[in-house]
């Protein structure tokens, strides 16, 4: 019984444009390396056909612009100068050790929402929680999870690092795999252009663990991301393939 209220396209056939999205510099930089990207010049610094997109340093506060409304914004303008064929999330989220997850583990989004948005009011809370099945097939799905040694379910995200007592029952509810701060917002600006989406998501931190986030965050950072690119040459390389 899906309970999304949106469903993105299904994967292309041999997409040509991919768009790599990843939120903060320090995360696209083993990857960058690996697929021989710029990570700086962006958005939109193509390679190989391969466009990657980090939002960037805001220049008041000299820190990534990290969040669902840089996101979206990023990859609105990315999308508005070169329509991609799929759109990939590359990026680091809280995991639930309760389902299993350990730190550098990885997490193949089936769908995402944001948990955070509260509107009690008909049609403004579906679109305000945005839940929404992205692009690979069930068993696409489970075929990429096992090529990658990934988990495959519900990556949810807010405009919050930490989390309330509420949320983590909705977490627990909803069996939520991952937490992070974008993806929501890339599916919304996906399914408003109708353009499949992807997403790969690596633990930095236990969201149920009593460790605050960001210690465990700064911590896991470097051998979360490299597991990460580790992970992400066979994903594209599975997408480019179908
Ligand atoms: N304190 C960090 C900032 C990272 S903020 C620093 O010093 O650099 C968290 C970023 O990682 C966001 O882009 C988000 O998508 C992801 N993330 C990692 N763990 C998360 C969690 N537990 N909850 C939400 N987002 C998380």
């Amino acid at each position: 019984m899906p309970d999304w209220t949106h469903e993105l396209p299904p994967l292309p056939v041999h997409p040509n444009r991919v768009l790599l999205f990843i939120a903060m510099e320090g995360e696209a930089a083993p990857l960058a390396g690996r697929l021989g990207l710029n990570v700086r010049g962006t958005p939109g610094s193509a390679a190989n056909s391969i466009d990657l997109v980090v939002p960037g340093l805001d220049p008041t506060v000299g820190a990534d612009r990290i969040g669902p409304a840089y996101a979206a914004w990023a990859l609105t303008r990315a999308i508005m100068a070169r329509r991609p064929d799929i759109v990939v999330n590359i990026g680091t989220a809280g995991g639930f050790a309760s389902q299993g997850l350990g730190i550098a583990d990885l997490v193949l989004a089936r769908d995402t929402m944001f948990h955070d948005a509260r509107v009690a009011l008909p049609g403004f809370a579906a679109i305000a929680r945005a839940h929404t099945r992205l692009s690979p097939s069930d068993t696409e799905l489970d075929r990429l999870a096992s090529d990658l040694g990934a988990r495959v379910g519900l990556a949810s995200s807010g405009s919050s690092l930490d989390v309330t007592t509420d949320e983590l029952a909705h977490f627990a509810r909803t069996r939520t795999l991952a937490k992070d701060m974008e993806l929501a917002a890339l599916a919304a600006v996906c399914n408003a252009e109708r353009i499949p989406l992807v997403a790969l998501k690596g633990v930095t931190d236990l969201v149920d663990h009593h460790e605050p986030a960001a210690e465990a965050f700064v911590r896991n950072l470097k051998r979360t991301c490299e597991r990460l690119a580790e992970a992400t040459v066979p994903l594209l390389r599975a997408l480019r393939a179908s």
